[in-house]
């Protein structure tokens, strides 16, 4: 570690300099001078060699000058850090201010040390890796959790981070760290088992402070929960499947009393309902695991557009909406097909559903050159904009009586948020209660195939 500099005190002798001006020094010049010159005037009257006596006393003089530019120099030379010698006049005065100069200089370098020193070693305390990349991509500097949690090892510095975390996901997210505010979960390389979640912050231009912590409790019980989810809807499948099998068949039946038709078509309804709700956790589910079926097809937005339309029109049988069908844009999607059609027939369903008898529905497709946007627009209740940032989480509804009443399941925009996420796209609502809403689902120009007229 630095050991900063001593800091000696000021000599006492010199305090008094501190606030005289350089003339004031240059007058003890001149008084010894005129001292000198005066003795050997008389000495040189007295003695009949007055010139010779006059230069003698000029000699003398210089001499004195000498040996304080020797001793100035001595001193810089060799002890600049020790009490500098005491000195009259304005060598007094230089080596003064170089000593008081310097000294202030020594005090901020000294508490810029002690900075650094805390800061690093509360650094070194911290149970997160901490890890500083250059401009080159090399790694210069890193606290003792990061040789637990990343694996960096002594050798380790001045070697490009990319060759120590190799993980295609850390590359990925190592070249475009602004498109991923909250960082990355990735695997340990350290550590089997185990999970870091990595941010990463530029500073002093292209260098990189990298902050990693252990996630592995957090990722378990994630895991944990969406098995739960995943195994429950799966295991509530055949049973409901058993349920609506055997209501069917009664309700199919003739002579069937009217009161427990009523009875029938309620257990119907609300079977479908739970059917509705089980399928949607099982989409989310497979969202969330990142298991799709293909990411890469070219979906013909024209026809997917069209089918959307007649399926929003067969929906609007009940409602009496005005549907409008607007397509300005010769791009298709490269995606996957099955799932965007659901997330836009989610965006689709509830703009018909959330819109009193009557309204207009618009559904769009649209290009600027940069971005693909689906939108869905209503002349429905709106939402309030305190609502509209938990819009997307699971189960989050505005109104929950109006919504089960509707047959929602509170899951549609949360499936439209992953669907969009995988694509790389994301939501963007625009609304204002009774007045209506505008959702868009904006798409970045790789997921845009142009088509060949
Ligand atoms: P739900 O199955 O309840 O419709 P969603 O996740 O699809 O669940 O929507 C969440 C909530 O957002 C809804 O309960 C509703 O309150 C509100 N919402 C969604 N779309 C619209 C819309 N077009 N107009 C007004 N409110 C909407």
């Amino acid at each position: 570690m630095y050991e900063p500099y001593p800091v000696p005190e000021l000599a006492r002798e010199h305090k008094k300099f501190r606030y005289s001006s350089l003339w004031a020094f240059a007058k003890q010049d001149l008084r010894l001078l005129a001292f000198l010159l005066l003795i050997a005037a008389c000495v040189g009257i007295g003695l009949g060699y007055f010139w010779i006596c006059i230069f003698s006393a000029f000699l003398i003089f210089f001499t004195l000058q000498l040996r304080s530019l020797y001793l100035v120099n001595e001193w810089i030379s060799n002890r600049p850090y020790d009490v500098p010698p005491n000195l009259h006049g304005i060598w007094g005065a230089l080596l003064f201010n170089v000593y008081r100069a310097q000294r202030q200089e020594r005090i901020v370098q000294a508490e810029m040390v002690g900075l650094i020193d805390r800061a690093q070693s509360s650094l070194v305390a911290l149970a997160e890796a901490v890890v500083l990349i250059d401009e080159l991509q090399q790694i210069e500097w890193w606290n003792p959790a990061a040789e637990k949690l990343l694996g960096i090892q002594t050798l380790d510095r001045g070697r490009n981070i990319l060759t120590i975390l190799r993980q295609p996901s850390f590359i990925e997210y190592f070249n475009h760290i602004d498109q991923a505010p909250d960082g990355l979960k990735m695997k340990s390389s350290a550590f089997e088992d185990h999970y870091v979640q990595v941010k990463m912050t530029r500073f002093g231009g292209e260098s990189r402070l990298l902050v990693a912590y252990d996630v592995t409790r957090m990722h378990n019980l994630e895991q944990m929960r969406k098995d739960f989810v995943d195994n429950i809807s799966h295991e509530l499948r055949t049973p409901l499947t058993v349920l609506s099998g055997y209501i069917e068949t009664f309700l199919d039946q003739e002579d069937l009393n009217p009161r427990w038709k009523r009875a029938f078509d309620q257990m119907q309804a609300q079977n479908k309902r739970m059917n509705a709700l089980v399928n949607d956790l099982l989409l989310l589910s497979r969202l969330e695991s990142n298991k799709q079926i293909a990411k890469n097809q070219i979906i013909e937005m024209p026809s997917l557009m069209n089918q959307l339309f007649d399926d929003a029109q067969a929906y609007n049988v009940d409602y009496h909406h005005t549907l409008n069908l607007d397509i300005d844009s010769h791009c298709d999607l490269i995606g996957s097909d099955m799932e965007l059609a659901s997330a836009f027939s989610n965006l689709i369903t509830n703009a018909i559903k959330y819109t009193p008898k009557g309204g207009t529905i618009t559904m769009g497709w649209h290009d600027d050159g940069e971005q693909g946007i689906f939108t869905v627009q209503d002349t429905g209740i709106g939402i309030d904009p305190k609502h509209l940032p938990r819009l997307t989480e699971r189960f989050y509804r505005v109104d929950s009586a109006r919504s089960r009443q509707t047959g929602g399941t509170g899951l549609g925009l949360a499936i439209v948020k992953h669907v969009l996420m995988q694509h790389g796209a994301y939501l963007e609502i625009e609304s204002k209660e009774n007045q209506g809403s505008i959702f868009k689902a904006i798409f970045p120009k790789e997921r845009l195939y142009q088509m060949t007229e």
